[in-house]
């Protein structure tokens, strides 16, 4: 029987797939779209279930391997470059890596989507934006003097002493070759700058599927689950938005619905109802943990506090407030964040628990 070559409009590789935001996305596509995927990434244990689909296709490539990974671009209408070192333990400790993979090693795919004529959809990193310059000008309080937007907001990053930036400045770059192979070579692209996004699949839990320090939803559950104190960085005052996954991924399908209105656009994907402190974050999570977990209360769950460099070492500074404005997205896109964050929180601990330690709950 003859096979037919699937159609390159209908085809999207997404690089780094088997990550947090690559599962989430793959799921979304294979469920709600027509799209067959392509999926490059070193790993594939969080998209193990899509493994066997037949509009997907698993790639188990190092992103670097050129000429290995050129076909699948040359295939593809549409390539979603996610793959990256995106821990800020690792911005500190790993340097060369962090600037090689986010940088460096992420330039030929770029260049290979423009030759290939294939539309890019990059995720970049609210990070860009660097320390907070309302801040520095003793505004940090008043909202609307934080508010980060997309096309006039400056990007200000620490000395080079201060490696925390390593991983915002290798993103700024690449921003700023998208955009100029947007120019130069007519690139068909969108910029993504996610806000914290949080739910399942986020990371890795130390000692038990991975090393090292991850994202701080992964350490609290990490310590709640080792009933160890929830540690919080410097007193744990610095404010995020955390957005829910679900959210950001009906961002990344309106992206790509709307290709006109997406064109040649950067984009917030954050939630700013959802701004909380550190602080406020454990708080919260220990409580839902509590109510999830009924003999937890007996655990003397705590909060204890460590300085950010007793945690990360030496090299490492902090943004102490990273608010989106996202008026371009609901503009452009028709796109609004739903969810609030304890709902997030909530569904994120349930999966967690059912995960890695449902007898918890019988406790
Ligand atoms: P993640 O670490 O879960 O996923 C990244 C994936 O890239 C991993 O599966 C990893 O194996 C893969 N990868 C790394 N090096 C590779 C290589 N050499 N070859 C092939 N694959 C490689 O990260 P995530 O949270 O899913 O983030 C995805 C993207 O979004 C990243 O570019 C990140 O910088 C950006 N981002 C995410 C957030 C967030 O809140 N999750 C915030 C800001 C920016
Ligand atoms: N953080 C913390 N305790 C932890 C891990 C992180 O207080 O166990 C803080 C960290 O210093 C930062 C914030 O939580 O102020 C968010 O850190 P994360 O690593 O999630 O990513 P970031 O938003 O800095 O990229």
């Amino acid at each position: 029987m003859q096979q037919t070559v699937p159609d390159k409009n209908d085809t999207i590789t997404i690089v780094g797939c088997g990550g947090f935001i690559g599962s989430h996305l793959l799921d979304r596509l294979l469920e709600a779209t027509h799209y067959r995927v392509i999926g490059i990434d070193l790993v594939s244990g969080k998209i193990s279930r899509h493994l066997n689909n037949d509009r997907f296709s698993f790639v188990k490539l190092d992103m670097h391997d050129i000429p290995s990974v050129k076909p699948y671009i040359e295939r593809s209408g549409i390539v979603i470059l996610l793959a990256a070192l995106c821990n800020p333990s690792l911005y500190t400790t790993r340097t060369l890596d962090v600037i090689d993979v986010n940088c460096t090693g992420t330039i030929p795919l770029i260049n290979m989507c423009a030759e290939a004529g294939a539309r890019l959809v990059y995720f970049s990193t609210s990070e860009v934006y660097g320390r907070t310059a309302a801040s520095l000008a003793g505004r940090g309080d008043d909202a609307e003097s934080c508010l980060l937007r997309e096309d006039c907001s400056p990007f200000i990053l620490g000395p080079v002493e201060a490696q925390r930036w390593s991983y915002a400045c290798a993103k700024q770059l690449i921003e700023r070759v998208v955009f100029a192979c947007g120019q130069e070579h007519g690139l068909n692209y969108t910029i993504v700058r996610p806000f914290n996004f949080i739910g399942p699949r986020m990371d890795f839990l130390p000692g038990i599927d991975g090393e090292g320090i991850p994202r701080v939803l992964a350490c609290f559950l990490s310590a709640l689950i080792a009933r160890k104190p929830l540690r919080l960085v410097d007193g744990g005052r610095n404010r995020r938005c955390f957005t829910w996954i679900g959210d950001a991924i009906d961002a990344c399908m309106k992206i790509l619905e709307r290709p006109e209105a997406a064109r040649n656009q950067i984009f917030n994907i954050g939630n700013p109802s959802n701004e909380t402190t550190i602080a406020e974050l454990a708080d919260r999570m220990i409580r839902l943990w509590r109510r999830q977990v009924p003999g937890a209360s007996a655990h003397g769950i705590a909060v204890e506090e460590i300085s950010a460099r007793d945690f990360y070492g030496p090299g490492y500074e902090d943004s102490d407030r990273r608010l989106p404005d996202i008026g371009k997205a609901e503009r452009l896109l028709g796109w609004e964040p739903k969810t609030g964050l304890e709902t997030a929180l909530d569904t994120t601990i349930k999966a967690c628990i059912d995960l890695y330690c449902p007898a918890l709950r019988k406790e």
